[in-house]
């Protein structure tokens, strides 16, 4: 993807309604990291009527996901632009396999070094979804939304785990127990990555 090197990428996984698009920007505002989310990304394609954003709407309006090259494409557009020696908080990207992939082999070698799991019980994101009052939250939407995160998101989790750089996070917990949690993984991770590339 042509990014800088020092880049340090942490990709966020976790299911519809978790919270971490709510944490990647608070814990981006308090270090001075950089939030990547490819909703907002989208959304704000669609507002303004691109055509990756009336592509994209088709599928986001029904809870699908926009397909995996024109995601590839905005992202790795995105990448390019970043400046070195920077924590890129990666918030909804990748979402399936083939996006993971894409990644690891254009990303600058060693750069993928921390992915966040947020999990949290069913009752605590149900509550958490229909709070939100956003365009694809209507209760139909919703659980095609978690459908499709079960089916083709939630295997990057064990994919993550066994390329060793899997932390979990209890996301059942209030927002500062929670960025402390995520403070903590992505200085430690941090150390151990500037020995390596400073
Ligand atoms: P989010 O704000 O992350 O929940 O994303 C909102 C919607 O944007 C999703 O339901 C998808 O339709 C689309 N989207 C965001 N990121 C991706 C991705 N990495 N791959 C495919 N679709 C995505």
């Amino acid at each position: 993807m042509g990014a800088a090197e020092g880049l340090m990428i942490v990709i966020l996984l976790g299911p519809p309604g978790v919270g971490k698009g709510t944490q990647a920007a608070i814990a981006a505002e308090a270090h001075g990291w950089l939030h990547l989310s490819t909703g907002d990304l989208l959304r704000a394609q669609v507002a303004q009527k691109t055509d990756l954003g009336l592509q994209a709407d088709q599928y986001m309006s029904k809870g699908d996901l926009v397909p995996d090259v024109l995601m590839v494409e905005m992202v790795a557009q995105h990448l390019t632009d970043v400046s070195s020696e920077v924590v890129i908080l990666l918030d909804g990207f990748p979402r399936t396999i083939a996006q993971a992939e894409a990644l690891s082999g254009k990303a600058p070698s060693g750069s993928i070094a921390l992915s966040l799991y947020f999990r949290a019980s069913n009752s605590e994101l149900s509550s958490r979804l229909t709070g939100r009052g956003r365009a694809d939250d209507t209760e139909e939407v919703v659980a095609h939304r978690l459908k499709v995160y079960h089916e083709t998101t939630s295997p990057l989790i064990s994919w993550y785990q066994e390329k060793g750089i899997l932390v979990e996070i209890d996301a059942n917990r209030d927002i500062a127990s929670i960025q402390t949690d995520f403070a903590h993984a992505v200085d430690s991770t941090l150390k151990g990555f500037s020995q390596i590339t400073g």
